[in-house]
């Protein structure tokens, strides 16, 4: 049986977002409802990761060990509401440096499906802006759009026709893992029946 993975974006979808950049552990404050969302998830058995461009890294707005730290609380304010983040894969490049990993590009969803020797078909990725999609449905993910961090302002508004094709809107974290634990077990094939014919990436 395929693992049950979701793929998440982390600021602005997992933590508050900020415009001069997450920098710090006391700058990374998780949103309401989040950490019990993914633990409601893991209870169910889904295998929660992180994918996120930390171009903040590559500006030289901080370092590793501030990384480190903001994924330590992260990871111990989950473990207290039950839940856990197997893994979070990061971009640490800026836009200057072209690299394959910075969201949209795939290179984050490639090593995924390296670590997990698995198609990322199906797989449901979850994010608060375009390119988080984009980089999932280019490895066969099904799109999920959160309307918080930078498309918070789209509450109660249509979904912009940039989006990938299938991609389905969900208030927050919290609304997707009510939608995700609502879907028949056997369904992951059929999961977002709209999904695009990204078709086999792999
Ligand atoms: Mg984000
Ligand atoms: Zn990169």
């Amino acid at each position: 049986m395929q693992t049950k993975l979701v793929i998440f974006d982390r600021d602005g979808t997992i933590n508050q977002d900020r415009d001069d950049y997450v920098k710090s552990a006391d700058e990374w404050i998780p949103m309401p409802g989040v950490l019990d969302a993914i633990a409601r998830l893991n209870h169910a058995g889904w295998h929660v990761v992180v994918a996120t461009n930390q171009s903040g890294l590559g500006r030289g707005l901080y370092d590793m060990a501030a990384l480190n730290a903001m994924h330590a609380k992260m990871h111990k304010l989950l473990a207290a509401a039950g839940g856990r983040i197997d893994a979070v894969f990061y971009c640490p490049h800026s836009p200057d440096d072209h690299c394959n990993c910075r969201k949209p590009a795939p290179g984050l969803f490639e090593q995924i499906a390296e670590r997990y020797g698995m198609d990322l078909s199906h797989v449901p990725t979850v994010g608060d802006t375009l390119r988080d999609l984009q980089a999932g449905v280019a490895m066969g993910c099904t799109p999920h759009l959160v309307l918080t961090g930078k498309s918070e302002k789209l509450r109660g508004l249509p979904l912009p026709p940039e989006f990938p094709a299938g991609t389905v809107v969900h208030t927050d974290v919290s609304a997707f893992a009510d939608w995700l634990l609502q879907q028949p077990p056997s369904s992951s094939k059929s999961m977002g029946k709209n999904s695009p014919k990204t078709g086999a990436s792999a």
